[in-house]
């Protein structure tokens, strides 16, 4: 028998309670526009184009979007909202989310920044993680061109050591602080290296607990059998695994270029084929608890619902350190802050960086959230509830 209570997502109160009545209403138009994905490309092109030409729109995007999924422009300036969410027992994952910059300057300054969360991270319970992506520290072409096993030359060769660098040095910070560091997933075409980068920092700092952590996105065919693979050298070599598992943000990406290149796609020919990967490589994970640490990466009630069942089944804690439930900031409240009311540990990825430079991010945010089937209609019908819930509220505490 569970002595556990189960968790359900349907409490909007608990889901909301951060939220004032002026940020719930904000948050129910916004995904109220995203039923109209032509109308918010338009929103999006007009934005750009604003910016470029210096249009004074920064005040109306900053209060209508980027609050929304975003942190601030500084680590500094997410201080409020990581209080907020510790406050009811959710986590941060700072994330600096600046994308598309392709100079050594910027890779540069990049590794600054994601150096910086590792220091604001160190001993602060309220950021249980850091975070990177590769391809924000060195040029992702010509990784594609060692995944292909293609000669580089002596600057490319230069190149690519000095990215390797930025990232075991990210790795050895995060050691020295003790701070948990995870590895975004990207492209098929490059992963390969990553992987290899991330295998070399495991074996190096992942000894005695999990420092660094890797990404699988079990939309591609192979990944659960990559994760084994992965469980079996974390094994053979002594040292703990570190897994986020995550569907995979690049579909449409990897069947176009597939399509484009006459390869097989790496993609699962359908979404039922995903899930039963995801929801397997839960199970894989907390079978061999004794060897993996991981953190389940997503929005799906189910996959959700899956892992809380599991833990209570194999009578672990539910706030045992080896699991972690994560959500996008501003995105799925419903689920982490039901989980960490439940009990569990629950951390929100915190996308932070100057206004102009996270808009690919926002873009991405927004176009996820209209192309997944039911996204938007969940999170507006939810919000909605509360709204009503809040008004149907007496006005008055009834005298007993
Ligand atoms: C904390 C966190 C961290 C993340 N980190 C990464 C990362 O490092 N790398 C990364 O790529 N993504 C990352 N993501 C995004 C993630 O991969 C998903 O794109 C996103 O979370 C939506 O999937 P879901 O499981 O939440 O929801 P669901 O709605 O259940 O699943 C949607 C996902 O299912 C898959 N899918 C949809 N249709 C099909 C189909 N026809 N065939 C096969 N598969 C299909 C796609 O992956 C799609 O994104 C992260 C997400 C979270 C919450």
């Amino acid at each position: 028998m569970n002595p556990k209570p189960n968790v359900s997502f349907e409490n909007t109160e608990v889901a909301y309670a951060h939220k004032s009545d002026r940020s719930l209403r904000k948050s129910c138009r916004l995904y109220w526009w995203m039923h109209f994905p032509i109308l918010l490309e338009i929103g999006i092109f007009l934005t750009n184009l604003g910016l470029k030409l210096g249009l004074p729109i920064k005040g109306i995007i900053r209060e209508n979007v980027f609050r929304q999924f975003c942190g601030g422009e500084s680590v500094k300036d997410c201080q409020p909202v990581i209080d907020e969410l510790a406050e009811y027992g959710v986590g941060a994952i700072l994330d600096y989310s600046v994308e598309g910059k392709t100079s050594e300057e910027s890779y540069t300054s990049n590794e600054a920044v994601i150096l910086e969360t590792i220091k604001s991270s160190k001993g602060d319970e309220r950021i249980p993680f850091t975070v990177f992506k590769v391809s924000g520290l060195g040029d992702t072409a010509l990784l594609e061109k060692k995944q292909q096993g293609a000669k580089l030359n002596s600057k490319e060769e230069k190149a690519l050591i000095s990215t390797k660098s930025r990232v075991l040095r990210l790795f050895e910070a995060a050691f020295e602080a003790k701070v948990r560091i995870m590895v975004d997933a990207e492209e098929s075409w490059f992963q390969d290296v990553v992987d290899e980068w991330v295998d070399e920092g495991m074996a190096r700092y992942n000894k005695d607990t999990a420092i660094v952590y890797n990404s699988y996105q079990m939309y591609r065919r192979d990944m659960l059998s990559r994760l084994k693979s992965a469980h079996m050298r974390a094994v053979a070599h002594g040292y703990y695994l570190g897994v986020k598992l995550v569907r995979g943000a690049y579909l449409e990406k990897e069947n176009k270029r597939a399509h484009k290149k006459g390869y097989p796609s790496p993609i699962q020919t359908s979404k039922a084929d995903t899930d039963k990967d995801f929801d397997t490589s839960l199970q894989f994970c907390i079978n061999n608890k004794q060897r993996i640490y991981f953190i389940c990466g997503t929005h799906n009630e189910l996959s959700n619902t899956i892992l809380t069942e599991l833990i209570d089944l194999h009578g672990m804690q539910r706030n045992d350190e080896r699991i972690y439930f994560a959500q996008l900031y501003g995105m799925s409240d419903h689920v982490s802050f039901n989980l960490a009311n439940a009990g569990f540990n629950v951390a929100k990825y915190l996308p932070f960086g100057p206004l102009a430079e996270v808009l690919p991010y926002l873009s991405r945010r927004i176009d996820e959230n209209t192309a997944i089937a039911g996204q938007s209609s969940r999170e507006y019908k939810k919000l909605k509830a509360e709204i009503k819930r809040r008004k149907d509220l007496p006005k008055f505490p009834k005298i007993a």
